[in-house]
């Protein structure tokens, strides 16, 4: 049993990061086009648009802080057994991947920990706090490159379908799940899949910049609720105890983290005048998430109306991790330098539909 809690609770959440300027944007004398005020969760883009989401953070904003104030108050709700969402958005080169795993998982330090790695200690944590349950981690790492769903941890790379089973969950056939009992083992899967993710590619013409990669936690809990008594009818049809005192009942949630491909657009057009439509036009993936995103942020379509799950692979396998009992977390990258203002306005749109 989940437990009720109220319609506006499941609003999709934004948050938006400016990253530093890198060394060679320094070097290159970059100029910023960006404002923060983090007391209003203002962003001010060039020296007129402003937007406003419900967490601001500027170049300075460490991991740990992201971490603290917008990811670790929904862990409490996968314990819950809701499943959550966290997604990261923007052009490549933004701070996606830092802000999701910490940049190149293989060398990073534990400063430089990403959401992921942080996440994985507060569940393992609560886990060693928690005695009156039962509780099993378990991971799967999959890739959506050209509409194919691959799984980066499997022993092939065919291309998996999704379903929904009778009692609405959205399940990917044939991926690999793989239990963990340490960050370790986690962090192990993540450099597993990043390996496999990064095969051949190099800086420039980089094929994960087009590929959404989507990391799941399955978190399954047994809770022993010692106040209830359980009862079994026998062949005589007499109902009687059970032998434990224990009654264990099922709580079950996913976790995905979810690093999209890049919003820049694939060919820039030299149309000033276009509509936001066709802006963001880059990737049929994100322009499906963010429809689907968009009408979950309309209370009337959440609760009934239609929500497009079905126009793209990544929209269909997050389908019961974004809308219904789910919660979500779309966190927006975007650079500071003036060269990149086309590109962040595109993406402060995108996030600004989302909210
Ligand atoms: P994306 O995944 O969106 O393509 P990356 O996460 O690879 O972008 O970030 C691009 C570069 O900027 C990397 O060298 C990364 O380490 C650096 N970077 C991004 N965000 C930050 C940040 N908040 N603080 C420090 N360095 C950052
Ligand atoms: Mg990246």
């Amino acid at each position: 049993m989940k437990m009720l809690a109220n319609e506006s609770e499941f609003r999709v959440k934004v948050a938006v990061r400016v990253r530093p300027f890198l060394q060679r944007e320094k070097n290159h004398e970059q100029k910023s086009c960006v404002t923060i005020h983090p007391q209003t969760n203002q962003i001010i883009l060039g020296d007129r648009r402003t937007f406003k989401y419900d967490f601001v953070f500027g170049p300075k904003t460490l991991q740990e802080e992201l971490y603290r104030t917008s990811v670790e108050p929904m862990l409490t709700n996968v314990f819950d057994g809701y499943n959550v969402t966290i997604f990261a958005y923007g052009q490549t080169g933004s701070g996606k991947t830092y802000t999701m795993t910490g940049g190149n998982i293989l060398s990073i330090g534990e400063k430089d920990f990403g959401i992921v790695p942080r996440a994985v200690k507060t569940i393992f944590d609560t886990i060693r706090s928690r005695k009156d349950s039962q509780i099993t981690i378990s991971a799967s790492y999959l890739e959506i490159y050209k509409d194919d769903i691959i799984d980066l941890l499997g022993v092939n790379d065919k291309d998996l379908d999704v379903r929904d089973d009778a009692a609405g969950n959205t399940i990917v056939i044939g991926a690999s799940e793989h239990t963990c009992h340490s960050i370790e083992d986690v962090v192990g899967l993540l450099k597993k899949g990043s390996n496999v993710r990064h095969t051949g590619a190099t800086q420039m013409n980089d094929e994960s910049s087009r590929s959404h990669a989507i990391f799941t936690l399955y978190i399954e809990q047994r809770l022993r609720d010692k106040n209830s008594t359980n009862v079994q009818a026998s062949f005589d049809g007499l109902v009687k105890p059970l032998q434990s005192t224990f009654d264990e009942s099922y709580l079950s949630a996913k976790l995905h983290f979810v690093d999209l491909a890049g919003s820049e657009r694939v060919a820039r057009t030299q149309n000033t005048g276009e509509r936001f439509q066709e802006s963001i036009r880059i990737n049929s993936g994100l322009l499906a998430l963010g429809n689907v995103v968009s009408a979950l942020s309309d209370p009337k379509k959440r609760t009934g109306g239609h929500i497009p799950y079905r126009d793209s692979k990544i929209t269909r396998l997050l389908k019961d991790s974004l809308g219904g009992n789910a919660k979500t977390l779309m966190i927006t990258c975007v650079s500071p330098c003036t060269a990149d203002l086309d590109e962040s306005l595109n993406a402060l749109k995108y996030a600004h539909r989302a909210s």
